[in-house]
């Protein structure tokens, strides 16, 4: 069954007033290390493959792979080979990682092969390159073992798909600023029916007990994108950022937003200059939100970060954005982010 993050986030009795969350994790000092934070309340299946890794006291790394491994088994709308599909009726998939010394690699437009990030990795740590998409990053994955998947859209993805095709049209939505539009292209806004956004991106960013960071994101993109389209997810710099002197960022939403501003490398710079991590992706947000205030308020963008002390912070433009944090006891908990509009 797909995991409804949304609703399980309005129905969960963790995710607590952010005042109240604000006093529990504010200033998360150092000693708290390892830590783990990923997007949504879905983070908690990420965190809870990554924590045994850093709870032994393994790298950040391993910890991220871990997480970006389960979720990308796990069925749902926007992660893994289970996610909806683009116009075509096709899932593709994007995905980047990156260590504490600045290595890093990503795949996009890749199909059919479960583990995207698992193939980020190998090109990062095998080959001179950074950046493979498509046809060539899924020759690359076969030939270093990775199994080619059947393609058969899951249940879910299918029904979801049909139901798509009833109503879009089969062309680019390129009017931004059609609020009824049914289409959650890269052109059109990703609102749907119930108000909700179609986007659900898992970013897992972890320091481990040594003090490193690392990194990854990973998506099936925005449902029914044109075929080829790639958002920010796979881009060092829009969808991951990390600086193992300052600290981490990720993001999830309208990736054509973060890309524009270079989003988690801001957010990183922030961090640099002297910002939380909160005010830092807070900045940031609005830095998106400044180009264009009226047309802001028809997408979602979500930043969260680390530092290098170990304190976490995220900030959305729209309410409904959250995180998951592993720390101390293990146990992953639901933080909601503060947003730009209410
Ligand atoms: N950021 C992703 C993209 O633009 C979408 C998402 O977060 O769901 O592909």
């Amino acid at each position: 069954m797909r995991t409804n993050r949304r609703s399980f986030l309005r129905l969960s009795a963790i995710a607590l007033p952010f005042t109240r969350v604000n006093q529990l994790f504010a200033g998360t000092p150092a000693a708290n290390k390892p830590v783990v934070i990923s997007t949504w309340d879905s983070g908690q299946i990420a965190n809870a493959a990554a924590w045994p890794v850093l709870e032994k006291g393994g790298r950040a790394l391993d910890a991220v792979e871990q997480a970006a491994i389960a979720i990308e088994n796990d069925i749902n709308c926007c992660v893994g080979l289970g996610g909806n599909p683009d116009r075509d009726g096709h899932v593709t998939l994007d995905a980047c990682i990156m260590d504490e010394k600045s290595n890093c690699g990503a795949v996009a437009f890749l199909e059919r092969i479960k583990h995207p990030v698992s193939v980020a990795r190998k090109l990062m740590e095998t080959t001179p390159h950074v950046f493979l998409v498509g046809a060539g990053a899924q020759q690359f994955a076969l030939a270093n073992g990775f199994k080619l998947e059947s393609g058969k859209l899951s249940p879910d993805a299918e029904k979801e798909y049909k139901k798509w095709l009833q109503k879009a049209e089969y062309k680019p939505v390129i009017n931004i600023e059609h609020k009824q539009s049914k289409g959650h292209g890269p052109f059109a806004p990703a609102r749907l029916d119930n108000g909700d956004f179609n986007h659900d991106t898992m970013g897992t960013l972890a320091l481990d007990a040594q003090g490193n960071l690392s990194g990854m994101c990973t998506t099936s993109g925005m449902g029914f994108k044109m075929r080829g389209r790639v958002g920010d997810s796979p881009i060092i710099g829009a969808g991951l950022f990390v600086d193992n002197e300052i600290g981490a960022a990720t993001s999830s939403g309208q990736g054509e937003e973060v890309i524009r501003v270079a989003g988690t490398h801001l957010v990183v710079e922030f961090m640099r200059n002297g910002a939380s991590p909160e005010e830092a992706c807070k900045k940031a947000v609005e830095r998106i939100v400044n180009r264009d205030p009226e047309r802001a308020k028809t997408f979602q963008v979500g930043f969260l970060a680390v530092n290098k002390q170990g304190e976490v912070g995220a900030y959305s433009v729209q309410p409904g954005f959250a995180y998951t944090i592993t720390t101390g006891d293990g146990k992953g908990k639901v933080v909601p982010s503060k947003s730009h509009f209410s």
